[in-house]
């Protein structure tokens, strides 16, 4: 087999795995965005539980306000048993006067009662719509999660079918040279790099940007060797434009 024929066999090969390492960055790009989704979800979640605990407050006022009244109820029947003990006509009215203040008490605590239980229903009113806006968020969201999980697996479906295909090509090429492509491949993702060339025959190498000399251009623009990078150690290639791709 010619260095030529090695080299366009090894293109080909690459061509099919920038493919695959495209659909994994893509994989790996989603996967990331369902993250980031599944940790907003959480957040507004906890934010709306968090502000929920006013209703807590509700609560706790009117038992405080519950219990003050019981207080007073059992002070007004204690006094209310003792007027049958009374002599004086002035320590009955005296007596009288407290059990009325008690009761004006009361009906104070009553009115705040009324007034806390009136706030408690607005905000539960506020919570109640405000939960309905979050559980139509979290449906959406689970929906957007839903459609990056079917493109996932749309994704490494295709990803599957590539890797067949790549061992299909592997037995055609040299040997020597596709343990070399496959070790370069392991540590970097992708085993060659093209050369982009300039206007004055100067070529960089696209994998890590090192120069390369004139001769070592033509060299691989005419596939009479196959080189690889000093710098990053790809095999170099030039991206012919109007080649059909063997894909
Ligand atoms: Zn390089």
């Amino acid at each position: 087999m010619t260095d030529k024929e090695i080299l366009e066999r090894l293109i080909d090969l690459h061509k099919i795995d920038e493919q695959i390492v495209k659909y994994e960055d893509e994989v790996s790009n989603m996967k990331e965005r369902i993250k980031n989704i599944e940790e907003k979800i959480k957040e507004e979640r906890r934010i709306f539980e968090e502000k929920k605990k006013k209703l807590d407050f509700f609560k706790k006022k009117k038992l405080e306000l519950e219990l003050e009244i019981k207080q007073r109820e059992s002070e007004i029947k204690q006094k209310d048993s003792q007027i049958s003990m009374i002599k004086t006509n002035e320590a009955y009215k005296a007596l009288q006067l407290e059990i009325k203040t008690i009761r004006s008490e009361i009906e104070k605590f009553e009115d705040e009662i009324l007034l806390i239980m009136e706030e408690e229903y607005r905000e539960m009113k506020h919570f109640a719509e405000q939960e309905n806006l979050l559980k139509d968020e979290e449906k959406k969201f689970k929906n957007e999660i839903e459609e990056f999980n079917k493109k996932i697996a749309e994704k490494e479906n295709e990803i599957n079918i590539k890797i067949e295909k790549r061992k299909e090509m592997m037995k055609g090429i040299d040997r020597g040279w596709l343990e070399r492509y496959e070790r370069i491949r392991s540590g970097k993702r992708l085993a060659m790099a093209s050369i982009e060339v300039n206007a004055d025959g100067d070529g960089v190498c696209s994998g890590c940007r090192f120069a390369i000399r004139p001769q070592a251009v033509i060299e691989v623009k005419k596939k009479t060797k196959i080189l690889t990078c000093d710098n990053c150690a790809r095999i170099w290639y030039i991206e012919e434009v109007n080649n059909i791709m063997k894909v």
